[in-house]
């Protein structure tokens, strides 16, 4: 059992238009736009939004082939994964292989915001992709002053 589960960090939300979404997160829910950037590796621009202890990770395809860009294919837009918060991925990811669930990342990769991620594949999930989420400690250090 992994024991060191924090909170749910995010709610990943794939999208086919960022600034499109923007309109509804941002200009209609009224939520601040914490960070944007575009994470090369896995083809996608994310934007991060908080709500409360929590946060809406908008993800566009940045290009063609994108995973997002399969996804949306296949399934329309709307929510891709859920992140949970542990303070020691290494030890969670362990956990989870020797209690039989499959793993897409075998060990942790550096993801959005520099944290340490990596996904549970759906199809011993439940149908959910999840995705455990180690933050970097510097970690959007403009916003922690706050
Ligand atoms: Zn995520």
């Amino acid at each position: 059992m992994i024991r060191n589960t924090r909170r749910i960090a995010h709610i990943g939300i794939a999208v086919s238009d960022l600034a499109d979404s923007l309109r509804l997160y941002q200009d209609a829910l009224g939520l601040e736009l914490h960070g944007r950037e575009t994470v090369e590796k896995d083809k996608v621009n994310v934007a991060f939004l908080p709500v409360g202890d929590t946060e809406i990770e908008l993800l566009e395809a940045s290009d063609p082939d994108s995973p997002v860009a399969k996804f949306i294919e296949k399934h329309g837009e709307g929510i891709h994964h859920i992140a949970i918060e542990v303070t020691d991925i290494e030890s969670s990811l362990d956990t989870l292989r020797t209690q039989g669930f499959r793993l897409i990342d075998e060990t942790p990769r550096i993801g959005a915001g520099g944290a340490r991620v990596a996904f549970v594949h759906p199809k011993s999930t439940g149908g959910v992709l999840l995705e455990l989420c180690e933050p970097a400690k510097d970690a959007y250090p403009d916003i922690e002053k706050l």
